[in-house]
């Protein structure tokens, strides 16, 4: 049987599955990712730039970094990848996205569930106060590093940096939609980011089935139970459309 048909019957009967997404699901609204061809690392290596002691030590050269993903991810929109995962939902046959990206293109598809175990780089936290804004266009960022509203202090990108932890709460909410979930799609991750690499683990030890979908081989492959080696904009809405008219013909 073709993939495709066999994930989307899965989905169907199960009714029961959440996503594990990464950059590689936002590859194809041009916003690049770390590992693979044309990655970010061929230019820097995040785990240099993107690190609690870098910010410490420079905060304006790990700002320039974190602007130019930003004009980047202000340009993009979601792709057909990211409108399947919210369509899913929808029709009630993916629970929620857990995201390690941190560019909001899954709530801006339609997703009402969404786990953003890294933040979000659409916000900027004060390091002292710990004042929240949301950032809309680049202005705030014409001279770096921002500066708080409420205390003066200097600002930082909202997100997880390199080295730090998952904020408690995304941290439970992704251990309890796993722990829910009988299958778990990984999307578009290289699997390499921990802890969220562990959560596939997690649900292979509950006894979840796992699906891949991932142009490339990575570090979670040998656990699938399914690998489909296709873009997520070309993979997801396949077996969405596969899903409706399993849904359609059985009502
Ligand atoms: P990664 O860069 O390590 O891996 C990307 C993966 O996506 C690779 O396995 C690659 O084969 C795959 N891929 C590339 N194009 C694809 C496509 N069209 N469809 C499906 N898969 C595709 O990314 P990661 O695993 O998410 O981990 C790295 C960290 O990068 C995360 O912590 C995340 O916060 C951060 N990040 C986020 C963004 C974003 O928000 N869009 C972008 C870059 C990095
Ligand atoms: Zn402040």
């Amino acid at each position: 049987m073709d993939l495709y048909n066999e994930v989307a019957e899965l989905l169907v009967k199960k009714r029961s599955a959440v996503a594990l997404t990464g950059a590689g699901v936002s590859a194809e609204s041009g916003i690049p990712t770390f590992r693979g061809p044309g990655g970010l690392w061929t230019f820097y290596r995040p785990e240099d730039i993107a690190t609690p002691e870098a910010f410490e030590r420079d905060p304006e050269k790990v700002w320039r970094w974190y602007r130019m993903r930003l004009e980047k991810i202000f340009e993009a929109k979601p792709n057909p990848g990211h409108y399947a995962l919210a369509e899913m939902e929808r029709l009630g046959i993916l629970n929620c996205v857990i995201t390690q990206n941190v560019d909001e293109l899954n709530r801006l598809a339609g997703n009402k569930c969404v786990v953003e175990l890294h933040g979000s780089i659409r916000r900027i936290r004060c390091v002292s106060c710990g004042y929240v804004e949301r950032l809309e266009d680049l202005s705030k960022l014409d001279n770096l590093p921002p500066k708080c509203l409420r205390c003066g202090s200097i600002m930082r990108p909202d997100v997880v940096l390199f080295g730090e932890p998952i904020p408690m709460r995304e941290w439970t909410r992704a251990l309890t939609e796993t722990y829910k979930a009988e299958i778990m799609l990984i999307v578009g991750t290289s699997g390499s980011v921990y802890p969220a690499a562990l959560l596939p683990h997690i649900a292979k030890e509950r006894g979840s089935l796992i699906i891949e979908i991932n142009p490339e081989e990575t570090e979670l492959s040998y656990i699938a139970d399914i690998k489909i080696r296709a873009r997520s904009g070309e993979a997801l809405p396949e077996i969405l459309e596969r899903a409706r008219r399993l849904i359609l013909s059985t009502q």
